[in-house]
């Protein structure tokens, strides 16, 4: 037997006595060995809190057994049946007892939460004899009976994969037959005929290839062992760890496949027997919008899953002590509330049951919530005492902030109501009704916005959500399966909308109390902020940087910036225009990391610099230049002043020159067209010659071909004009007393040579245009680092440079030899599905690429100690970069504008996780 521990145990022995086995120091660290409802269960067992007892398995047993090919350990067995056997003594019974049977639950449990993902089978250990057994202990026999009858369903669908239609169609058929309505009319004698048959779809149903360890005499039989049910569950819960919709859930969540999951053991408690009896689920606060107060459904006189699968309408958690028989219940648990936020310090999400009066806590974790409910929870706690504002600004997930910057529903539309439900998830979503999760991502896959209207989600619909703008949804409550996934995945959701009637194979759905048919392709408008649905599109806006999110930058901030708590990363925008630069100014940004020049050459100066490009004499060119000069000068004067006092790095022109010119494909249909049509000889020539121009310039390879320093090199009179026009920009500003701070930022530099030379250029061309102005100038000037050999030559590069600019776009593209341009859908989706990349390195920074990044702070740092060194890629805004380029020990980072709050926040969140604190970001 190995000496790694396989089972660990939680709650009480048979004496009352706690003998809870912890498996780690942390509920975090122990939550990667038993998962996270084993750590939490077993948490909870020690701090007093009611449990039913029961025994983890843990992830790593998972995962040795998935690697084997679906074969235990040694010795795993013979741990597990001590810790059963343990587990019927401390519980004074025994699985399959005739007089008074034990009955488990098969939880299963990840190191990461992922609700409704995986399976669990409930009421384990019954069969022909000790279900006689339990009606003899509870005097109950249809209780006995329906426990069975349930167990048969999950036992086949969730361990031997049978359509669980099959059993619910036998439940319809004879509630026919004998003219009822509900379940609960089903009297004893028919759920134990409903057994009988409920066997006997099992012994049509399963694959008896598949499922050797059931088949006797060659026929599929529903095992009557305890200990051979409990295993083949066992088997199951590891299983579903590798099924599609957790795989594709951990995608989703960026939860890594290696770590598998934990099965739980637990000694049953029932919810369904009678009116003292309950079943609910509740967050300590208000997850949708953070407000203190108890939150969540319950359902009396039911079990398990019934409150999120939408069956029966639920009630609210606070009607819970109104009710006489569950009221000493119901204060309990509101005093655990209390208990579990005093211990865990955070908003937690619980499961409980009430079993004739006695309340029993099934599953806590940390509650997920939207963006809005994560700010107001954080800062309350903190004002509350429970937290530091260190801890208030980690329990946001910078990711999550996305959501509050996402639009709204505007304000000042004009809108008529069409139906309401409940506000689930918030921010609102415009877009085409589609009433199946397989149409909604057929809509999305040709790009038309769609609204996944349902009766209800389950699991099966994650893709659904995921390709949809927002969900709705007619039934269930604010902790349904459709408001959970919404809310964690930040997409709106208005639930439980009872006024409509969707019949989805018709696809259609009528809202009651209008004449409205809602068709497929119908466009709706849901707001998840409030619970509207609203007929036809309604305008959206993007909300400000206000309360809570406000107040949270600016806690952020002051660690940021506070040089006594550890280096300072700055924030800075990339911004091209003077609308786009006041915006970052708004969102915080302390300057501008990357001003594109070239997207000032769009439009109708595309003309112009057209005819400067293929000019062929002096004169056309120097008057393309001339305008060129006037039109930027202009944006410049606009951008400097809009960023008054602080940085903008200018970036000379940086693209291949064909991006400027028209498309030769284009131009020859063009041609072909105007010699069909007899047009003028004269026009033809001036076309064939503009062809033959833009044929001579064509490049093979334009991404590694005349752009970037290089154009400037080849072009010197266009580094002239834009250095003319950011220093008279900046000239003019100055004499009307303002302090515009341009800089200048040489592109894709590869040698010092290059770099060396266009330097002495642009000083002298700013020393020209300060003399005209007889003024000082003072304009920094510095260069991207974006090739692999830059990086490599940084210590010779940095001795001509003020600053150097991470261009992590190029540099991957350069480092990896990937075109960014056609890799994204040529192959690299294949690759993160094969796990050759583990992450896109155009969106998250490469180990590889940050190895050139540090050969490169440290060359350029070595030849000039002054110098500044930002990042203006895509990976600028990325959470999971900015962490590295903190500690990379890069002075800023720069990022598009509505990223700018992310950033801000993530690199407070990088210093205190470099200062020891570590972030924990909920899963
Ligand atoms: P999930 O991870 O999908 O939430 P759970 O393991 O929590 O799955 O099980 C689903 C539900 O089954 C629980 O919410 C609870 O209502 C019920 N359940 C699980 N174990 C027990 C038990 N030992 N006694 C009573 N009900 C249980
Ligand atoms: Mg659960
Ligand atoms: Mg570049």
């Amino acid at each position: 037997m190995s000496e790694t521990k396989h089972v660990y145990r939680f709650g009480k022995d048979a004496s009352g006595n706690d003998v809870t086995e912890v498996a780690g120091n942390t509920v975090d660290e122990a939550k990667y060995v038993v998962g996270g409802k084993g750590a939490n269960l077993a948490e909870m067992a020690k701090i007093g809190l009611p449990v039913p007892p029961g025994f983890s398995i843990t992830c790593q047993t998972c995962v040795a057994y998935s690697s084997a090919g679906n074969v235990w350990p040694e010795g795993v067995l013979d741990e597990i049946d001590e810790a059963r056997k343990d587990l019927e003594e401390r519980m004074g019974k025994k699985l399959g007892d005739a007089e008074d049977p034990l009955l488990v639950s098969v939880r299963s449990g990840a190191p990461f939460s992922m609700p409704g993902m995986m399976d669990t089978v409930l009421n384990l250990g019954l069969n022909d004899v000790s279900v006689h057994g339990l009606i003899a202990q509870t005097e109950n026999p249809r209780f006995g009976w329906d426990s069975y009858r349930r167990f048969i369903q999950m036992f086949s669908n969730v361990v031997m994969g049978v359509d669980s239609d099959l059993f619910e169609n036998a439940i319809t058929s004879l509630k026919l037959k004998k003219g009822v309505k509900n379940d609960t009319d089903l009297t004893a004698e028919d759920l134990e005929k409903l057994v009988a048959e409920f066997k006997d779809i099992f012994a049509k149903n399963v694959d008896v290839k598949e499922h050797p360890e059931v088949v006797v005499d060659g026929r599929a039989v529903f095992p009557s062992d305890p200990y051979l049910q409990l295993r083949l569950a066992e088997q199951a819960v590891f299983g579903s760890w590798m099924n599609e919709r957790a795989i594709l859930y951990r995608k989703q969540n960026k939860i890594p496949d290696d770590l598998g999951t934990a099965v739980n053991v637990q000694v049953m408690v029932f919810g369904n027997k009678g009116d003292t009896s309950a079943t609910g689920v509740a967050f300590t606060r208000n997850p949708a919008d953070g407000t203190n107060e108890r939150y969540g459904d319950f359902l009396v006189n039911a079990q398990g899953e019934d409150v999120v699968a939408g069956i029966r309408n639920t009630e609210p958690i606070a009607d819970l002590r109104k009710i006489p028989a569950l009221e000493e219940a119901g204060n309990e648990l509101y005093h655990i509330f209390e208990v579990l936020e005093d211990h865990y310090r955070d908003m937690m999400d619980i499961e409980f049951t009430i079993e004739q009066g006695k309340l029993w806590m099934l599953q806590t974790r940390v509650g997920k919530r939207t963006a809005l409910s994560a700010l107001k929870v954080a800062i309350d706690m903190e004002r509350e005492g429970r937290i530091s504002k260190e801890e208030a600004v980690q329990r946001v997930n910078p990711e999550q902030l996305d959501q509050l910057l996402h639009p709204q529903l505007d304000p000042n539309a004009d809108l008529e109501v069409l139906a309401t439900g409940l506000n689930a998830s918030p921010g609102a979503a415009v877009g085409e009704v589609v009433f199946s999760s397989d149409d909604a991502v057929k809509f999305a896959e040709d790009n038309r916005p769609c609204i996944l209207v349902r009766w209800e989600t389950n699991p099966d619909d994650l893709k659904g959500m995921v390709a949809a703008e927002g969900i709705l949804t007619s039934h269930g409550g604010k902790t349904s399966h459709a408001a959970v996934i919404a809310r964690g995945m930040g997409a709106p959701c208005v639930c439980g909308v009872e006024a409509l009637k969707i019949d989805a194979t018709k696809k259609e759905a009528r809202v009651s109390g209008t004449d409205v048919v809602l068709h497929e392709g119908d466009v709706i408008s849901i707001d998840g902020t409030t619970g509207r649905v609203i007929l036809g599109s309604v305008a959206l806006v993007r909300p400000e940087l206000t309360g809570d999110l406000e107040t949270i930058l600016e806690w952020a901030d002051e660690i940021r910036l506070d040089p006594s708590r550890g280096a300072v990363m700055g924030v800075r925008a990339n911004a091209d225009n003077p609308a786009d630069a006041q915006l970052s100014r708004d969102f915080g940004a302390e300057g501008i990391g990357l001003c594109r020049t070239e997207h000032m050459f769009l439009g109708e100066r595309k003309q112009i610099i057209q005819s400067f490009i293929l000019a062929e004499s002096d004169g056309i060119k120097e008057r393309a230049l001339g305008k060129l000069l006037d039109a930027q000068k202009g944006d410049f004067l606009s951008m400097f002043e809009a960023m008054d006092g602080k940085t903008v790095i200018v970036r000379l022109l940086d693209p291949p020159l064909h991006e400027f010119l028209d498309n030769p494909r284009d131009l020859a249909v063009e041609l072909a067209h105007l010699e069909d049509k007899g047009a003028a000889k004269s026009e033809i020539a001036e076309k064939r010659d503009l062809l033959r121009r833009i044929d001579s310039m064509t490049e093979a390879n334009p991404m590694l071909g005349l752009r970037g320093c290089r154009l400037g090199i080849v072009y010197p009179e266009l580094t002239d004009m834009q250095v003319r026009a950011i220093a008279s920009a900046a000239a003019e500003l100055k004499s009307r007393g303002l302090d515009p701070k341009p800089e200048i930022m040489v592109p894709l530099v590869s040698t010092a040579n290059e770099l060396a030379m266009l330097r002495e250029q642009i000083l002298k061309g700013v020393q020209e245009v300060a003399d005209k102005y007889g003024m000082e100038l003072n304009i920094p000037v510095g260069t991207m680092i974006e090739l692999p050999r830059a990086a490599l030559e940084a210590d010779e590069i940095g001795q001509y440079a003020d600053f150097f600019s991470f261009g992590t776009n190029d540099l991957t593209q350069t480092t990896f030899g990937f075109s960014r341009d056609d890799v994204e859908s040529a192959f690299i989706p294949m690759y993160l599905r094969k796990k050759i990349l583990a992450t896109n390195p155009f969106e998250t920074l490469d180990d590889g690429v940050n190895k050139l990044i540090k050969i490169a702070l440290q060359g350029g740092r070595t030849a000039n100690p002054k110098i500044v060194c930002g990042v203006c890629g895509e990976t600028g805004g990325d959470p999971d970069s900015i962490h590295t380029y903190y500690d990379d020990g890069v002075d800023y980072v720069s990022c598009s504008p509505y990223r700018v709050p992310i950033a801000r926040l993530t690199a407070a969140q990088a210093k205190i996780a470099a200062n020891g604190g570590a972030i924990s970001r909920d899963k």
